[in-house]
């Protein structure tokens, strides 16, 4: 069995996919450097990982990765709005999720408001969030994407800064969990 962890956006490559930008920082930085963490946390409990590289567009990671049933799908971002006071975090599970995906999906959005202390904006559906079709709810396996906080508010920054590393073994845990039930 095996996890499949990915960074939203690609700081590096031919096509740089920087995501959302506000307070100096592009989202694919900090989604590279909470990948990162996640990922040492899960080799550390022996967990079988595969992530994606950073020059890798999103499209040609989702066309490389052969998920099964036994997989659990996890990809972060960092939300950003026009009023930096919008904040908190948020989960998205498929249209077709089924029971799992929807738990995991509560799970990770509740564990990262409480280590975070910001706003639980929930576990949304992706026609609830308005984000459209996401190519990676297409995927076999339990699979969930992660806001992880607001990229334009300073306050969910240094809230994400100051407890970053907690939050990553919070998140491995969750995934290591989600691994042992499939
Ligand atoms: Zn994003």
């Amino acid at each position: 069995m095996t996890a499949f962890i990915s960074a939203g956006h690609n700081p590096k490559g031919i096509k740089v996919d920087p995501g959302a930008v506000a307070n100096g920082l592009r989202e694919a930085d900090l989604t590279v450097e909470f990948r990162n963490l996640v990922v040492a946390e899960l080799l550390k409990r022996k967990v079988k990982v595969i992530t994606d590289k950073d020059d890798e567009r999103l499209g040609d990671y989702l066309k490389r990765i052969k998920t099964g049933s036994g997989s659990v799908v996890l990809e972060f971002h960092f939300d950003a709005a026009l009023s930096p006071t919008a904040t908190g975090t948020t989960s998205l599970y498929g249209n077709d999720a089924d029971r799992l995906d929807i738990a995991f999906s509560k799970e990770l959005a509740e564990a990262t408001s409480k280590i975070l202390k910001i706003k639980n904006r929930g576990a949304l559906s992706e026609s609830q969030s308005h984000r459209g079709s996401l190519g990676l709810m297409r995927k076999e396996g339990i699979v969930s994407l992660l806001e992880v906080c607001f990229i334009s508010n300073p306050s969910d920054i240094k809230a994400y800064n100051e407890n970053k590393k907690e939050l990553a073994v919070k998140i491995a845990e969750i995934v290591e969990h989600y691994e042992n039930l499939i």
